[in-house]
C-alpha cells in the first residue's frame, strides 16, 4: 500500500472523472492521498473532495495553504480562514507554503510574508508543513532555521535542488518529497545522482498530480495528465537509481508518511 502525499486533485482537468481516478487510485493500491490545497479556496474545495468520498475513499486528508504564487492574496480575512480551515478533521499540514524566486509571480517580499504566516500557523497547530522552493533554497533555509525548533515537522514537497541544497535540508531534519521528476531522463539527472542520499525513511511519494507525468510509463495517457495511480511509476523509478528494492521503498515511505502526517495506522 503507497500514500500519495501531493494531489491537486482540485484542479479542473479531474473535474469530469474525479471518481474514476479514486477508483484507479485504489485499485492501483494507494491507501491514502494528501490533497493539495494551494489557495483557501482550492483548500476547501480538497477538503470538499474529502468529505464527498468519504465512505468510498476514507484514506483522503488535506494540507492547506498558498502556494508561493499566490503570496500576494495574503490578507487578514484568508489568513483568518486558513487558521479555521486548520482545524478541520480532514487537515493534516499546512502548506503549500514555501519560496519560489524561479517565477517570481508574487514578489519576494509578498513571498516571504506568506511563508512566514504559514510557519507561524503550522507551530501554533503543532502541524507539519507542506513546503516549496524553486531557486529560493538560501533565503528558505535562513527562514526554516530561525523557526526550526518550535516547527514539528516538514516536508520538501517535489525536490529538485541540487546536492548541497538536499544536505541542508536533511541537516534540518526535514522530509523529502520525491515526484515523477525522478523518472525524467534529461531534469531528472541531478536528482538521480544525489537520490541516494537521503535516509530511506526521509522519503516520501508523490504524484504531484495532474502535473509531472511519469517519462518512464510504457503507455502514456493521452490526455497527457498525471493521476495518482501513478504512483509506482515513482516508487519503480527511486528503485532503480537507488538499487533497492521496491518492496522496501513503498513500506518504508508508507510508514514514514504514516508517522509525518499523523495516521493512528
Ligand atoms: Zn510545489
Amino acid at each position: 500500500m503507497l500514500i500519495d502525499i501531493g494531489v491537486n486533485l482540485s484542479n479542473s482537468r479531474f473535474d469530469k472523472d474525479i471518481e474514476q481516478v479514486i477508483e484507479r487510485a485504489q485499485t492501483a493500491g494507494i491507501e491514502r492521498l494528501i490533497l493539495t490545497g494551494t489557495s483557501v479556496e482550492e483548500s476547501r474545495a480538497v477538503i470538499a473532495i474529502c468529505e464527498k468520498f468519504e465512505s468510498q475513499f476514507p484514506g483522503s486528508r488535506t494540507s492547506n495553504g498558498i502556494h508561493p504564487h499566490d503570496a500576494k492574496t495574503l490578507s487578514p480575512s484568508n489568513l483568518a480562514a486558513l487558521r479555521e480551515l486548520a482545524t478541520h478533521q480532514y487537515v493534516v499540514a499546512i502548506g503549500e507554503t514555501g519560496l519560489d524566486f524561479h517565477r517570481t509571480l508574487s514578489t519576494e517580499k509578498q513571498q516571504e510574508k506568506s511563508f512566514e504566516a504559514h510557519i507561524e500557523l503550522a507551530i501554533e497547530f503543532n502541524m507539519p508543513l507542506f513546503l516549496h522552493e524553486r531557486d529560493a533554497a538560501p533565503r528558505q533555509i535562513q527562514m526554516l532555521q530561525s523557526y526550526r525548533d518550535n516547527i514539528c515537522n516538514g516536508v520538501i514537497h517535489c525536490f529538485t535542488g541540487d546536492k548541497k541544497t538536499l544536505f541542508r535540508y536533511l541537516d534540518m531534519d526535514l522530509h523529502i518529497g520525491i515526484t515523477g521528476w525522478i523518472c525524467d531522463e534529461r531534469r531528472g539527472q541531478e536528482l538521480q545522482k544525489i537520490i541516494k542520499n537521503i535516509p530511506l525513511d526521509r522519503l516520501m511519494l508523490e504524484t504531484d498530480a495532474p502535473y509531472l507525468t511519469p517519462r518512464n510509463m510504457p503507455a502514456k495517457p493521452k490526455n497527457g495528465r498525471n493521476e495518482p495511480a501513478f504512483l509506482a511509476h515513482v516508487l519503480s523509478g527511486i528503485a532503480a537509481v537507488r538499487a533497492e528494492h521496491i518492496d522496501e521503498i513503498a513500506t518504508t515511505t508508507t510508514a514514514t508518511a504514516i508517522k509525518f502526517f499523523g495516521f493512528t495506522k
